[in-house]
C-alpha cells in the first residue's frame, strides 16, 4: 500500500537532513528574536550570536524563557517587528495576572496553518471530509487554528463554536459531519444529548474521525469516545505559546504524537535540575520555535509532562513522537505528603463502567486535616439503582485510588449531568485548603 503524506519531503526527511535544517532555521530565528526587546538583552548578556551556532545542541546554553517572563514583559516585549507587520494575536486564558499572548505575521500564520493541515492528514482527515470544529473562536487558538488549517487542507469546513449541543448534533446531521475536533471531556456531555433524544450517533452520523485535546486526558476516555461515537480518536496536543494546536499529533497508529521537528526544537529536562534526560524518561517539554519570525521563543518551559518515545514510527515519518501529557508539572498536588496528578485518578475511574463521564476532585481541610474528596458521576440507571450496589462501587472506587495515589479519598457518587460543566476545558481540582481557590 502506497502510504500518503501531506508533505513527504518533510515528513520522512533523514533524520541528518532534518538536524541540518533545524540548525539552519534555529539561526534564522535566533537572528529574529535578537530585534525582540526581551532577547536583545539576554543575547547582550549572554554574547549570544545566531552565526555561531553550529548545532542544535548549542541551544543548552541559552536560558530558558518562562511564562513569568511572558507575562513581565507583557504585552510587546518579546515582538520582534513594528506592528504594521503584525496581522493577529492570540492569548491564553489566565485566570490570574497578565494573560499570555502571542504575536503572528503573515509568514507565522501560513506556517501554522499547513503544520494543522499537515497534523489533520496523519489523523486521516482528507478533503473529501465535512469538518465540524466544536470550540470557541475568538482569542483561544483551537477556533482559528483549526479553521485555518482544515480549509489549508481542503475540507468543508464547518466552525461551529463551542456548547449549544442540540445545534451541534442538528448541524452534524444535516450536513453529513464526518470528522471533528472537540476537547475530550465535552464529548462525554454531548453524547448524554444525544441519548437524551433517543439518537445513536453510531447509526445516526456519519461520524468517522475525532480530533482531541487541548486538555489533558488519559486513553481510558479516548477508548470510551470511540466507543461513544464509533469513531477513531487522535490525540492533539498544542498551547498557545507554540501557535496553538499543530505541534505534535497522532498519526493513524494512535500511539504517541509526532512533534513537528521542523517547526519545533524538542527537549525534555528535568522539572526540578532543568537538565536534560534521556529519550524515553519522563520530564518537562521544552520548545523553540524553528519557523515563527514575530514572536519567536527560545527554551520555552510548557510545564508539561511527557517523554519522547525512543523509537521509530510504523507510519515512517521521521519526527519523533512524544507521548500523552500525564500532566502539566503545576497539575500536580501534594496532600498528606503525596504527589498526586489528576489523570492518575482519572485512568482509574474511566475503566470502570459504571462511571460516567465526570469527576471533581476538591481538596479541603476538615477539622484541621486536609482531605481529597473525589465526587464521581455515575450512569443514570445506576445512581438509581441498588443503594448497596452503589455503596459497594464507593467502596471498590475508594480503595483503587488509594493504592494508586497512596491517599484514601472520600468518594461521592454523583449522578452523572450533575458536576458543574464550564463552556471551555474542564476543571478537575478544587483546592479549598487554606481559604485558597486554585484550580
Ligand atoms: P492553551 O494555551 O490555553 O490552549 O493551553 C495549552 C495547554 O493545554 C498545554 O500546555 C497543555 O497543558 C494542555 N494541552 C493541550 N493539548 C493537550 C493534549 N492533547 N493533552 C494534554 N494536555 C494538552
Ligand atoms: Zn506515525
Amino acid at each position: 500500500m502506497k502510504r500518503e503524506y501531506w508533505q513527504e519531503e518533510l515528513e520522512v526527511l533523514h533524520r541528518n537532513e532534518l538536524k541540518k535544517l533545524q540548525v539552519e532555521r534555529l539561526q534564522a530565528t535566533l537572528g529574529h528574536a535578537g530585534r525582540s526587546p526581551f532577547y536583545n538583552k539576554v543575547f547582550q548578556q549572554k554574547n549570544i550570536k545566531a552565526d555561531n551556532i553550529k548545532d542544535v545542541e548549542q541551544i543548552w546554553d541559552l536560558p530558558f524563557t518562562t511564562k513569568q517572563d511572558l507575562r513581565e514583559n507583557f504585552p510587546y516585549g518579546f515582538l520582534t517587528m513594528p506592528k504594521k507587520e503584525i496581522v493577529r494575536l492570540h492569548s491564553s486564558s489566565g485566570t490570574t495576572g497578565n494573560p499570555t499572548v502571542v504575536f503572528h505575521n503573515r509568514h507565522d500564520l501560513d506556517s501554522w496553518a499547513n503544520l494543522v493541515a499537515r497534523s489533520l492528514f496523519i489523523a486521516g482527515v482528507r478533503d473529501t471530509d465535512v469538518f465540524q470544529n466544536i470550540c470557541g473562536y475568538g482569542l483561544f487558538t483551537g477556533g482559528l487554528g483549526f479553521q485555518y488549517g482544515i480549509e489549508k487542507l481542503g475540507a468543508l469546513s464547518i466552525p461551529a463554536g463551542a456548547g449549544n449541543s442540540l445545534r451541534q448534533i442538528k448541524l452534524m446531521r444535516d450536513y453529513g459531519t464526518t470528522a471533528a475536533h472537540a476537547i475530550p471531556s465535552y464529548l462525554g456531555r454531548l453524547y448524554e444529548v444525544f441519548e437524551a433524544e433517543g439518537l445513536d450517533p453510531k447509526k445516526d452520523t456519519q461520524l468517522r474521525i475525532f480530533v482531541i485535546g487541548a486538555e489533558p486526558h488519559t486513553d481510558e476516555q479516548r477508548r470510551r469516545i470511540e466507543e461513544m461515537y464509533g469513531v477513531k480518536a487522535y490525540n492533539s496536543f498544542g498551547l498557545t505559546e507554540m501557535n496553538g494546536p499543530g505541534v505534535a499529533f497522532e498519526c493513524e497508529y494512535q500511539d504517541g504524537m509526532h512533534i513537528w521537528e521542523d517547526a519545533y526544537l524538542v527537549e525534555i529536562v528535568n522539572p526540578d535540575t532543568l537538565e536534560p534526560v534521556p529519550d524515553g524518561d519522563y520530564g518537562e517539554l521544552v520548545i523553540t520555535t524553528l519557523d515563527r519570525q514575530a514572536m519567536p521563543l527560545i527554551r520555552y518551559r510548557t510545564r508539561d509532562i511527557t517523554r519522547i518515545i525512543p523509537d521509530r514510527c510504523k507510519c515512517g515519518r521521521t519526527h519523533r513522537r512524544i507521548d500523552r501529557i500525564t500532566g502539566r508539572s503545576d497539575d500536580m498536588f501534594i496532600i498528606k505528603g503525596c504527589n498526586v496528578f489528576p489523570m492518575q485518578i482519572e485512568g482509574i475511574l474511566l475503566k470502570i463502567p459504571e462511571v460516567g463521564s465526570d469527576y471533581m476532585i476538591t481538596l479541603e481541610t476538615m477539622n484541621g486535616n486536609d482531605e481529597m474528596v473525589v465526587e464521581v458521576e455515575v450512569k443514570k440507571d445506576w445512581f438509581r439503582g441498588d443503594i448497596r450496589r452503589l455503596e459497594s462501587l464507593t467502596r471498590s472506587i475508594t480503595a483503587q485510588i488509594r493504592d494508586e495515589v497512596l491517599v484514601k479519598p472520600a468518594v461521592k457518587l454523583v449522578e452523572a449531568g450533575s458536576l458543574p460543566k464550564p463552556e471551555g476545558k474542564a476543571v478537575r481540582v478544587i483546592d479549598l485548603r487554606n481559604g485558597g481557590i486554585k484550580n
